[in-house]
């Protein structure tokens, strides 16, 4: 293939998104980055089949936020970002999904412009996006939806925003779908009800999409707490809640391999 790739710098971070886990949906750039990284920072979202693509000579370090596990503080992943540049390194910043959605790399760049380091963001298919795709369930529907919300189900301190505004989030677009919802989930739930979304509203929740483990609860948003207690699912996973979700009867397209 033909195409000019802009060369890796020594010295330079490349912020790269993995997507939400199947290798197919990692970009030509971001190949091209793994092919020719020094080193590889990766967070824990990352498939360790996309990990595997890197040079041979490559370093690989695992570093990166896992809810509930113990994890690196983002400034020590920062740091470590600026001292690997600092030295010399082509430094790839692996990361889940896009890096610029809910995944810190807004604050990673934000670190390396202070410290005049020169990055490339690298876009990938956020899990929202994608993750939903593989789920037989569409973003956006003629019929459904003409706006869209993406939320995390965590705020600054891990918890639902209690600031939010709850009653303006359930008016304001007809498909919600919350990143990081699983452990507030019924809070989630409770809150989107008191702001009068109705309780036969189609919702589900996607558990590690677009890996071979994915699994998606089917349900309403009246029905999903007591749905997922008797079907609980592994993080990560989505929950969306909109038309669209109902699209999936027919629309369940894939299968794992
Ligand atoms: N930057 C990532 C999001 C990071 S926040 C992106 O753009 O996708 C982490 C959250 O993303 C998880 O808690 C979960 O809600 C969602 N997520 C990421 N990968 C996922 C997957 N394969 N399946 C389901 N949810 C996923």
């Amino acid at each position: 293939m033909a195409l000019d790739f802009p060369p890796f710098e020594p010295g330079t971070v490349w912020l790269v998104g993995a997507g939400p886990g199947d290798p197919g949906l990692v970009s030509l750039l971001a190949v091209h980055a793994l092919e020719h990284a020094d080193h590889v920072v990766h967070d824990a979202l990352v498939d360790s089949r996309i990990v595997a693509m890197a040079h041979p000579g490559a370093v690989i370090e695992s570093m990166g936020k896992r809810g509930g596990h113990a994890s690196p503080r983002q400034g020590a992943i920062n740091a470590r970002l600026i001292e690997l540049a600092r030295a010399g390194k082509r430094v790839l910043r692996l990361k889940g999904g896009d890096p610029f959605v809910f995944g810190r790399g807004a604050e990673e760049a934000l670190a390396l412009a202070e410290a005049d380091i020169r990055f490339r963001v690298v876009p990938g298919v956020t899990a929202g996006i994608g993750g939903l795709a593989y789920a037989g369930i569409p973003a956006t529907a003629r019929d459904c939806n003409s706006s869209l919300a993406f939320v995390t189900g965590h705020g600054q301190d891990g918890d639902v925003p209690d600031g939010f505004d709850w009653d303006g989030l359930a008016r304001g677009a007809q498909v919600l779908v919350f990143y990081m919802a699983l452990r507030q989930l019924d809070r989630v739930v409770e809150r989107l009800l008191a702001a009068g979304r109705p309780a036969d509203e189609p919702a589900a929740v996607v558990s590690k999409a677009a890996t071979p483990q994915q699994s998606v609860l089917e349900t309403t948003l009246g029905r999903l707490v007591e749905d997922l207690a008797a079907h609980p699912v592994d993080p990560p996973a989505l929950l969306v809640v909109g038309g669209v979700a109902g699209l999936r009867r027919q629309l369940d397209w894939w299968s794992p391999a």
